[in-house]
């Protein structure tokens, strides 16, 4: 068993515990047992966290875009150097297979390294005037301190798409990352501070998430909010961001629908979606679950992605032949039984999988449910899981009404043979993403975010760093 390290908080480019000494406990979601321990913040830490980005940012704002990028590029070869030490950890915090653990630490470089790259090109124009000898110019400038909130089921990429937007454009960032999956995330910040980025540019915290969040985004060094997580929770930091007049970006939750038309080629479309539903066991805001499968390819989609579910090696994520882990915690389990219990008393079919497995750990079997209504549970609330939901349609005008049904909007997914098809979709289907024939979504060079209840702003593309920028007007008329 690889060691599994406590976390402690970072205030001012140091590592401490808490002034009153107290931590939160960390399961191994695997087997259910204590594996370390996170320090809890209190209001003390708060406020020296604060102090610190305020200080933080007169540095780094202050830096060169070319210096900033330099260290933020050291970064990321110091991630890419530690990912095979640290993928283990995140795997016994969070329950990921370590080769997804794996693939997760590199993207996360080759996040800062674009975001780096993309820091310089932020540039600001020139405006023609209307009179001779007058200068009009558009000038980006950094937001300010940033209060970071982020979810355990991505625990390194769901911070560093958020530290380095902030990084890139000359931000100081306070993350609260998830207390359930606290060392991963540490980590990263390590690697950062390392690499030479000043005390007090990025802060970490753990503790009581509410209190973290209603201190930060009230205070008045805090320019700007992000948070990743449940739409429920994002409504309440929007607001409270609203009500203190801060910058906000939402990514929020999805219940991803994916069309599949007859004239798809069914065993790929089965294959690749199936690659996508179980990828960290469900736990993915832009997981596809609402399958729509034109009626007469609707028997064999159903019957290859269940097998493809069947052929999933369940099991702690440190074994090498597992290839789906246990669900992040227990919540997650007992949402599945809830709605799956709803959706089969109200007449849904278990094609595969509906239960838990085994006796410890939060394993769960992946799950293919049909014979779905509109009234179920399931059909509506996102769940976050190793569950896909399939549904026949008979005209495309049934599914894109059903899959612009609910007021989520983040991805969409569709696969056709026919270019007709897919521009009608293009135009017709409401979210933030949509993918035609492959998996092709969340690489840092494109637009990651949601509409409606998804959320909106951007955390990938051009658009991740106009979060984190001003825009500010200067003019002069010369003499
Ligand atoms: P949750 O909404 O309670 O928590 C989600 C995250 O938000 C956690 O990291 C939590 O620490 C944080 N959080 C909760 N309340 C907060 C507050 N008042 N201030 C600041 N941060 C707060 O839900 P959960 O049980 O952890 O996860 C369940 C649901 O969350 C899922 O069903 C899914 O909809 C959503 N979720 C979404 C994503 C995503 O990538 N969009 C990731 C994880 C969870």
């Amino acid at each position: 068993m690889p060691h599994y390290p406590d976390t402690l908080l970072f205030i001012d480019g140091r590592w401490a515990p808490a002034a009153d000494d107290r931590f939160i406990d960390v399961l191994n979601p695997a087997t259910e047992q204590v594996i370390g321990r996170v320090a809890h913040a209190g209001q003390p830490e708060l406020a020296a966290a604060a102090a610190a980005a305020e200080r933080g940012f007169a540095v780094w704002s202050r830096m060169s875009v070319f210096d900033r990028y330099t260290i933020m590029r050291r970064a990321a070869t110091l991630l890419r150097e530690r990912a095979e030490a640290i993928a283990p950890i995140m795997t016994m915090e969070q329950g990921k297979p370590v080769a997804e653990a794996r693939t997760e630490l590199l993207a996360a470089a080759d996040t800062i390294d674009w975001l780096a790259e993309e820091g310089r090109r932020a540039y600001g124009r020139l405006v023609p005037a209307r009179a001779t000898g007058v200068t009009q110019a558009v000038i980006r400038t950094p937001v300010g301190p940033v209060a970071a909130f982020s979810p355990w089921n991505f625990p390194v990429n769901q911070v560093v798409r958020k530290v380095g937007a902030a990084l890139a454009t000359g931000c100081s960032i306070i993350v609260k990352a998830a207390e359930e999956t606290p060392a991963s995330p540490a980590a990263l910040i390590r690697a950062f501070a390392d690499a030479g980025v000043p005390p007090g540019v990025i802060g970490l915290l753990y503790g009581t998430p509410s209190e973290i969040s209603e201190t930060l985004i009230a205070h008045p060094a805090i320019r700007k909010v992000t948070f990743t997580g449940s739409t429920a929770v994002g409504k309440m930091l929007a607001a409270l961001a609203g009500t203190h007049m801060k910058r906000a970006t939402m990514e929020l939750g999805g219940h991803g629908p994916a069309i599949i038309s007859a004239d798809a080629d069914i065993d790929q479309a089965a294959d690749t979606l199936a690659a996508a539903k179980f990828r960290n066991a469900g736990q993915v805001c832009v997981s596809p679950t609402r399958f729509l499968v034109e009626r007469p390819a609707f028997g064999r989609f159903v019957e290859r992605f269940a097998a493809q579910a069947q052929a999933r090696k369940v099991g702690d994520g440190l074994r090498p032949d597992t290839t789906m882990g246990p669900l992040a915690n227990v919540r997650r389990v007992e949402a599945m039984e809830t709605l799956i219990g709803d959706a089969t008393a109200r007449g849904a079919e278990i094609v595969t999988g509906g239960q838990r497995v085994g006796n410890a750990g939060y394993f769960f079997a992946p799950t293919v449910l049909t014979n779905l209504t509109a009234d179920m549970r399931i059909m509506n609330e996102e769940p976050f899981g190793p569950v896909a939901l399939m549904s026949p349609f008979d005209t495309l005008d049934q599914a894109v009404a059903e899959a612009n049904r609910l007021p989520y909007g983040l991805a969409a997914y569709a696969f056709t043979g026919s270019g007709r098809t897919a521009a009608r979709l293009r135009d017709e289907i409401r979210a933030g993403m949509l993918t035609v024939n492959h998996l092709g979504l969340a690489l840092p060079e494109v637009p990651f975010g949601g509409i409606g209840d998804s959320g909106y702003g951007s955390e990938g593309g051009t658009e991740a760093l106009e979060a984190y920028l001003d825009t500010r007007f200067f003019t002069m008329r010369e003499y």
